[in-house]
Formats: C-alpha cells, structure tokens, sequence
C-alpha cells in the first residue's frame, strides 16, 4: 500500500484519485473546492485539509491542476514539506519551462520529479485508462510508471523533464485541428444532404479517419458516447482546449516553429470562448461552424 498525497481533483483529478483509493493506496486527497474532497472521499479517499498535511508523510504526491500558475504555487508548498523520499508527479498541462523550473526545484530540494501529463480525457480518467507521457529521469521512470498504473493504459518517457509536457502540447494542437476539421467536414457533409450516421460509417473506416471522428464524434446518437450525446457538458471545455492551444503557439514562437493551422486553430476556439462557450466541451465547436450556438 503507498500513501498517495492526490492535490487537484476536478473532472480529471476525481476519477484518477478514486483509482488510486480502489487499488488499495492510502489516498490522501485536497482541493480548494470543499465539493471536490466530498467526491473524493465518497470514493474512498481522506479528506486532508491542506497541501501540507496531505503530502508531510507521503510517499508519493500526484497533482493535477488547471495550469502552470497553480503547479507553482502548490509546489511551493509541496517542496519541503513532502519527505524527500517522496515521488512527485505532475499531471496537468503546462508550460515546458514551468514544468523544468518545477523539476529543477524539486531536484536542488533532494526530491524525484516527473512531469506526465495524460492522453484520455474524463472517460478514461474514470476507467483508468489515460495514456500517460512521461518527462523524467531515465533511472526513476520505472518508479514513475508502477505509480501510475492504476490510472493507465500506457505510460510512456518521452525524456528528460519537459519532454512529457512536449509531447502533450503537439498532442492536442493536432486534436484541436483535427476536431475541427472533423466538425467542418460534418457540416459541410449535412449539408450536402448526407446523414451523419452514414458519413460516420464512411469516413470512420476511410482516410479521414481521427480520434475526433471515432471516439468523440460531436452529433448525438451517432458513432461512441460523446460530450455531443450530453449537450456539449462535461468532457474536454474549450477553455482547457484553447489554453492548450495558446501553449502551443507560444512554444512554436519560442523555437521558430511554422504551425500555421494551430495558429487558425487558437482563433477558432478563442472566438467561441469570447463568445461565451468556454465551458462547453471542444467539441461543440460544430455548433458554432453551423452557425447554430443558439443551440447551446
Ligand atoms: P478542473 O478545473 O476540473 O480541475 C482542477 C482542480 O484543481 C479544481 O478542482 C480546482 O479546484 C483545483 N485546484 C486549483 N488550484 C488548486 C490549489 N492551489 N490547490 C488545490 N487544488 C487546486 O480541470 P481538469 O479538467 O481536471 O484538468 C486538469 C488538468 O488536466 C489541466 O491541466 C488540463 O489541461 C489537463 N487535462 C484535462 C483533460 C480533460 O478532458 N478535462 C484531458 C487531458 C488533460
């Protein structure tokens, strides 16, 4: 059994905490919204009322937070106050050089330190399925990956501290493209006076075959459970879409990259947040290349 400190436990963090409590660790589990500690014990968790009483006896510490700001604040506390012999894994999404500047604190201060940002979204984070990439140390991956397992479908070290956030970043701005080249594609198919459930059939088992066309495709009632099937609620908000869109293009400039469509992509999605929609999941994009937002 290890003593998980699980710091951040929204709609990722939840499930990913009550996989860790139903593998048999001892899990416990702090966030700013007394709500989300309530979800997590109900699932098996214990309620700790700060970031330093979860982690001061810890032999692992997960967080997973919304963005680079709140992985430095929560750091901050966690880097002498967590025993040096604890593992710290940060899960979330940031900026390559916040997740190195982290590394390199928590290295100076004695401790090991990953970055593995997830692959997955709420469904596997439930399921204990997430792909996980790994940003590390060689000689601490296979610590990092046994940490992990019971939230994983595969965890793979893409290098050195960073290197996990790298991947992560290119990741999602190729989804962010994908999805919406396969929510014009739909649209235009539609009207074109094509059934969506047909187009799904071709064009999932055809070349313009995506993730976003076979796991997420945004109509409902058609192809998998989708965010579409719930009115666009819950799954992956645009807001975290377009802030990793925004990492994206920053991380282009910063090494003089030529990302052009993820550059059109960051557009897209911050229009239809400043129009109001930065709740909705990504995917409702299609409402908005309908010209239907109405309808959210
Ligand atoms: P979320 O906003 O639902 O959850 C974040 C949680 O962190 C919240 O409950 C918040 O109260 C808590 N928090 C913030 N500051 C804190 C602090 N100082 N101390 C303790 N708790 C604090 O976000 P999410 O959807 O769970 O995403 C978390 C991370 O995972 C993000 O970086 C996101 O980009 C990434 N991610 C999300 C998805 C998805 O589908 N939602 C998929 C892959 C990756």
């Amino acid at each position: 059994m290890t003593k998980i400190a699980f710091i951040g436990l929204g709609n990722m963090g939840a499930g990913m905490a009550a996989n860790q409590a139903k593998a048999g660790n001892e899990v416990k589990a702090f966030d700013l919204s007394q709500a989300a500690v309530d979800k997590a014990v109900e699932a098996g968790c214990a309620a700790a009322p700060s970031v330093a009483d979860a982690v001061k006896d810890a032999d692992l510490v997960i967080t997973m937070l919304p963005a680079g700001p709140h992985v430095r604040i929560v750091y901050g506390e966690i880097i002498g106050t967590a025993p040096t012999s604890a593992l710290l894994i940060d899960c979330s999404t940031i900026e390559v050089e916040i997740a190195r500047e982290v590394a390199a604190k928590a290295k100076a201060a004695g401790y090991r330190f990953a970055d593995a940002p997830v692959s997955g979204g709420t469904a596997a984070a439930a399921a204990g399925t997430l792909a996980f990439m790994v940003g590390c140390d060689e000689a601490d991956f296979p610590a990092v990956e046994a940490a992990l397992k019971p939230m994983s479908r595969i965890t793979i070290r893409a290098g050195d501290h960073g290197a996990g956030q790298a991947a992560k970043i290119c990741n999602n701005m190729l989804l962010g493209i994908s999805m919406i080249g396969t929510c014009e594609a739909i649209a235009l198919a539609k009207k074109l006076g094509l059934d969506p459930a047909r187009f799904f059939d071709i064009a999932s088992q055809s070349s313009g075959q995506c993730w976003s066309m076979t796991s997420y495709f945004p109509e409902p009632g058609v192809g998998p459970n989708s965010p579409a099937d719930r009115g666009f609620e819950g799954g992956f908000a645009t807001a975290m879409m377009l802030k990793d869109l925004n990492l994206s293009q920053a991380a282009s400039r910063s090494v003089h990259a030529e990302t052009p469509m993820g550059a059109k992509a960051q557009g897209i999605y911050q229009a239809f947040s400043d129009a109001g929609f930065a709740n909705k999941d990504f995917s409702a994009i299609i409402k908005s290349l309908e010209g239907k937002t109405d309808e959210l």
